[in-house]
């Protein structure tokens, strides 16, 4: 058996401690599996003072407590605690520092934003030096931590004994999402006389991003689905670094999420009103009418529900619904259900889209997770129509439920639904192809008329319910990865 790793792992949520979307169930089950194949894993994130410190029993790490972190001309104190993560003996390690966390929401726009992630990145590796804790890997995830590669090149050079043999992975969540700073934030990095490290044009031009630093000096750079990972490469989906991510080449890799199954299954899931499997559907229907009971909107023989879980954001497609869906609302008989805030005009979309089609739509205005799950359970398709998807989780924690998929094929939503065949009777979900009006009501009419016929929407069903995507697999591939750097 090979040997287990030491791998130290960074992420600015972990779910259910914070979490604003995929990025937090991620580095929930992916740190869980690995801890559960042997390996010692050691995950930080912020003690976010929304963090309900109740409903956790977090205790303070006496041996890492009042740290000053020391970066440039600041100095920050820092005192760890540690919490077991749910459903897992794995402690998570959260750095308390309330000049920093103690904001109304996980990210903010403040000035010192740079900062609350720097320190993130700065005390995990101070705390791996303090815990005599020498990390094969250093994992980092997203912008927040992107700096780590660099500051392991640089600040911490020295300690060869603790970072002699570490390797960095950045992984990709959402490449939109850069952290990109005015030039003026600089001496914040903490680089001193390695500032000229830093991608020089950029400073020139005023600009200083994160995540740009970790594509340049991160051993390898994954994304979450093989597909996007092929995407970011060109400019539709480069978001002005696909240069930079070819200039990496073979170091870019595409490895796709995995489903958490004891949290998303309808046989596990303690969350919905009635667990079923795919053998016994009945649970379904019951979810079902308890979803529209809930939504307090009426119950229809033979009518389909629709549902929405989704961040409000351009990405997930939404600025094509007001061209489709009035008209398909008017036409055809089916009712929507949409848990989802974000910007504000899509908000005001769908109160609109509400108003006017009080029995068929209902607009939950809100991060809500148990709602997540009903709708899941609850409903007959689930819509994604999304303009580009890195992974996305929902489609797969929906095929699960057997609540058939409607996707935009892009990203991983490409690469885990399968258009369905009526002749072959293959196929997982609806997926349309081009990014418009036209494919997102082609998909919805689709959809509708496969729901007509009972025999194929079953059929369509069970090959969904059929598949797996567990992280017991997917980690294998970040196993291999970390063996190979
Ligand atoms: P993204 O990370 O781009 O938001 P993903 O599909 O990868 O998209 O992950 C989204 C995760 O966040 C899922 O677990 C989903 O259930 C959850 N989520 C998104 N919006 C909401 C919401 N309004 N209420 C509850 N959970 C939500």
């Amino acid at each position: 058996m090979p040997s287990a790793l030491n791998l130290l792992f960074l992420s600015s949520e972990v779910a259910p401690f914070a979490k604003t979307g995929g990025l937090g169930d991620v580095s929930a089950a992916l740190p869980r599996t690995l801890h559960r194949h042997g390996h010692d894993v050691r995950v930080f994130m912020p003690l976010y003072a929304r963090i309900d410190r109740k409903k956790f029993a977090f205790r303070r790490v006496e041996t890492l407590r009042e740290l000053p972190i020391i970066i440039g001309r600041r100095v920050f104190e820092v005192s760890i605690y540690a919490a077991t993560l749910p459903g897992s003996t794995l402690e998570i390690f959260f750095v308390h520092c309330p000049a920093l966390y103690s904001r109304a929401s996980i990210y903010s726009h403040d000035g010192d934003e740079h900062l609350r992630f720097l320190v993130l990145a700065y005390a995990a590796l101070e705390c791996a030096q303090r815990m005599r804790f020498a990390p094969d890997v250093v994992h980092c995830n997203d912008w927040q931590t992107a700096m780590v590669p660099l500051l392991l090149k640089t600040r911490f050079a020295w300690d060869q004994k603790i970072f002699g043999r570490t390797k960095t992975v950045l992984t990709i969540h959402n490449l939109n999402y850069q952290g990109m700073f005015p030039a003026s934030i600089v001496g914040d990095t903490g680089l001193g006389d390695s500032q000229h490290l830093l991608h020089q044009d950029q400073l020139r031009d005023g600009r200083i991003n994160f995540l740009l630093h970790g594509i340049l000096y991160a051993n390898a750079i994954t994304t979450v689905s093989p597909t996007y990972a092929r995407e970011i490469r060109g400019s539709e989906y480069g978001v002005g670094l696909d240069g930079a991510l070819r200039s990496r080449g073979s170091a870019v890799k595409g490895i796709l999420n995995g489903v958490d199954y004891e949290e998303w299954s309808p046989e596990a899931d303690k969350l919905i009103p009635v667990r079923y499997g795919p053998e016994d559907l009945a649970g379904k229907a019951r979810c079902k009418q308890a979803l529209l009971a809930r939504a307090k909107l009426p119950a229809l023989p033979d009518v389909p529900v629709i549902g929405i879980v989704s961040r409000l954001a351009g990405q997930k497609g939404f600025d094509l619904f007001p061209p489709a869906l009035p008209r398909l609302l008017a036409k055809e008989r089916f009712q929507l259900v949409v848990t989802g805030s974000g910007e504000r005009h899509f908000e005001r979309m769908f109160r609109q889209l509400q108003a006017q089609f009080p029995n068929q739509v209902r607009f939950n205005n809100a991060f809500d997770n148990e709602m997540a799950h009903w709708i899941e359970a609850g409903s007959d398709f689930f819509l994604m129509p999304s303009r580009y998807e890195p992974c996305g989780l929902n489609q797969m924690y929906s095929l699960k439920y057997g609540t058939v998929p409607i996707v935009r094929k892009t990203g991983g939503l490409a690469d885990t639904v399968e258009l369905w065949n009526p002749r072959a009777r293959t196929g997982t979900g609806i997926v349309f192809e081009t990014y418009d009006a036209f494919g997102l009501y082609w998909a919805i009419s689709e959809a509708l008329k496969v729901y007509r016929d009972r025999p194929a929407y079953r059929q369509l069903q069970q090959n969904g319910m059929a598949q797996n995507f567990s992280w017991d697999h997917q980690v294998e591939h970040y196993e291999q990865l970390y063996r190979q750097l």
